[in-house]
């Protein structure tokens, strides 16, 4: 891309540009702004001062002798050595539906008393080697233990308010159980954040999201959402819809939007996101095989098109642009199974390699190092080399997902947010989300 030919300032190398129309649609990696400009202005070699004051400000342009890349391998590894405690913990391993697309095995079930009091001694023990503490409960499906949740988020909190600790936590949940009775035990324990999946409209929802026993589920979540939306006071609480995406269900794409514009745009405690359902593992999956989606632009486009039309709150892709690393590359992040078996990564449970520890009696992790590492590193000695060029770096550093390359070996190299920019800047586009420079009203 041309522009800003101005002898003493440059472009910043991190600038991910996209045209729409005459204006340029820019995200910089590194000072995470997203910035709307005309391209003629943009590309003009003596901008007006205001306007280069505003680049400037963004991150977007700068002196020419600054050396950008100087704090590269500083922010790599302060993100791999985070000083907050993240646990992700399987409250529950069984799930009362039985998706068509999910990996798990429900071999095992709720977290058993022991482990609790394992993690509680643990945490009690080593809680002042770290700075915070974020909680993401997981499963099967984690409401199914919610006696657990309750009686160790009690613990997690006051040990953490004893170290004058924060204490953080969110949970990932089909939302079928959740009730107002439920969301108020959650909202009491300080989860605030709700990652809860709809695929698309009902017909296609209870296609692929059914209970054990064959039954749909949309209906119950939809009422459960609506709930939240007319009787919870609480603000600060973040809702994040997930849509995987099949053939079918990009089919009713604009019905689903339309749907969740009528409902849910006015809150926007509310936001969306996309992602193709793939084949993550295990046997369910493969019946549904014809219907998963290769290409991620013919996905995009009937998304794009139908945000025209019904706006959504898509905010949620703005995070992930910011940082689209995955935690199993943090050192201080592990995955509790409800047997007490250490996990770093939530898909691959299957994998000897993804086993790295177990949580002992007398309140000790006993980690295998050698396997924990390779989480963390990776293949870092060729991040550097093969992400030279990219403008993406400062959210990515390779890191996507730490499994690629050594345990899932059909894995591109780049993460669905790079490799799908020009849609998701469009689609944040269309909520606005730009800070427009030099755009005439
Ligand atoms: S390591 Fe890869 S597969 Fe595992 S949770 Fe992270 S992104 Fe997903
Ligand atoms: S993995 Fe891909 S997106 Fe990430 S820094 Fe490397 S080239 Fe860029």
């Amino acid at each position: 891309m041309k522009g800003c030919l101005n002898k003493s300032m440059k472009n910043s190398r991190f600038n991910n540009i996209v045209q729409r129309d005459d204006n340029l649609l820019i995200f910089n990696s590194k000072s995470k702004r997203f910035v709307k400009i005309p391209k003629n202005i943009f590309e003009k070699e003596d901008k007006n001062s205001k306007i280069q004051d505003k680049l400037i400000d963004a991150g977007i342009m700068m002196q020419e002798n600054v050396d950008e890349t100087m704090d590269l391998s500083f922010e790599y590894y302060q993100y791999i050595y985070d000083s907050t405690l993240r646990l992700t913990i399987l409250a529950s391993e069984e799930c009362n539906f039985r998706c068509s697309y999910c990996y798990e095995k429900f071999e095992r079930g709720n977290i058993s008393s022991e482990v609790c009091e394992d993690l509680i001694i643990w945490l009690r023990k080593n809680i002042k080697n770290y700075t915070a503490v974020e909680i993401s409960w997981f499963g099967g499906e984690p409401l199914l233990g919610i006696k657990q949740i309750e009686y160790l988020s009690t613990a997690f909190r006051e040990i953490c308010s004893q170290a004058k600790r924060p204490y953080h936590a969110n949970i990932t949940t089909n939302a079928y159980l959740l009730s107002d009775r439920m969301l108020g035990i959650l909202l009491k324990n300080k989860i605030k954040s709700f990652t809860i999946t709809l695929d698309g409209i009902e017909a296609t929802h209870d296609k692929y999201r059914i209970l054990q026993n064959g039954r749909g589920t949309f209906e119950r979540i939809l009422n459960n959402l609506r709930n939240i939306r007319d009787n919870c006071k609480v603000r600060d609480i973040s809702i994040n819809i997930r849509c995987n995406l099949t053939k079918d269900t990009l089919e009713v794409v604009e019905d689903y939007s339309k749907l969740m514009h009528n409902e849910f745009y006015e809150d926007r405690r509310f936001s969306f996101f996309f992602r193709p359902a793939g084949d993550w593992g295990g046997e369910r999956v493969k019946e549904i095989g014809s219907k998963l989606i290769k290409s991620l632009d013919l996905f995009y486009e009937g998304i794009i098109k139908a945000s025209e039309k019904y706006p959504m709150n898509f905010s949620i892709y703005g995070a992930l642009l910011m940082d689209g690393r995955c935690n199993s590359s943090k050192k201080n992040y592990y995955v509790i199974g409800s047997s007490g078996l250490v996990y770093k990564c939530t898909v691959l449970f299957e994998r000897p390699e993804n086993r790295i520890g177990v949580l002992t009696k007398d309140g000790k992790m006993l980690i295998n190092q050698e396997k924990h590492t390779k989480w963390i590193f990776g293949n870092e000695e060729s991040w550097m080399k093969s992400c030279d060029n990219c403008p993406f770096t400062y959210s990515c550093f390779d890191r996507t997902c730490p499994a690629k390359g050594w345990i899932l070996t059909e894995r591109g190299r780049c993460g669905y947010e790079k490799s799908a920019m020009t849609s998701i800047l469009y689609l944040l586009d269309n909520q606005d989300y730009f800070e427009e420079v030099g755009i005439q009203k």
